[in-house]
């Protein structure tokens, strides 16, 4: 039997993320953070030494985490970073970079294991899993949003502030 897939589709730091945890804990189903794994490719495009905007480099960088991903990667907290942040809106807008890591995505939609998977991110529902059982969309005020990202780095011990 095809796991059920729920989508959870929404802007940054709209609420999706601590929604999508809730459910797969609660449904005993698996979860992915889809954009974890965007800021895993900008991570390592930093750490080359390459630049987000460059298209092979990130490429190259989303190829290799294609063929070497592994969900334990998400946990890594400098992911959190806002370099890494700023660096994965430019690494995540080349269409290529997106093909790649659909592959991770649907792969991750469709294994077994668990009677289902929840997938957040801002496509989910649109283009990575398009038949989903159920689609949900969150979102929140830019002020709203704004203090629950600050209230998130703040806890994960970095130095920012609301206006940043
Ligand atoms: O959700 P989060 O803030 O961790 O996403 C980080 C960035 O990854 C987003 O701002 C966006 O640039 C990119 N992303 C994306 N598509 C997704 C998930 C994230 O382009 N499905």
């Amino acid at each position: 039997m095809q796991p059920k897939i729920i989508a959870i589709d929404g802007p940054s730091a709209s609420g999706k993320g601590t929604l999508a945890k809730s459910l797969a804990a609660a449904l005993g189903y698996a979860y992915l953070d889809t954009g974890a794994v965007y800021r895993l490719v900008a991570k390592t495009i930093l750490e080359q030494g390459s630049d987000p905007e460059n298209r092979d480099q990130a490429i190259q960088a989303a190829t290799h985490i294609r063929d070497t991903f592994t969900l334990a990667q998400l946990n890594d907290p400098a992911l959190r970073q806002d370099t890494v942040a700023q660096a994965t809106s430019k690494s995540s807008a080349h269409p290529e970079v997106r093909a790649l890591l659909m592959d991770i995505q649907r792969g991750f939609a469709v294994k077994g294991g668990h009677p289902g998977a929840v997938l957040d991110g801002r496509d989910i529902g649109t283009v990575v899993c398009p038949d989903a059982a159920f689609k949900l969309f969150v979102t929140a005020s830019p002020e709203i949003r704004a203090k629950r990202r600050f209230k998130e780095l703040q806890n994960k011990g970095f130095t920012t502030t609301y206006e940043a």
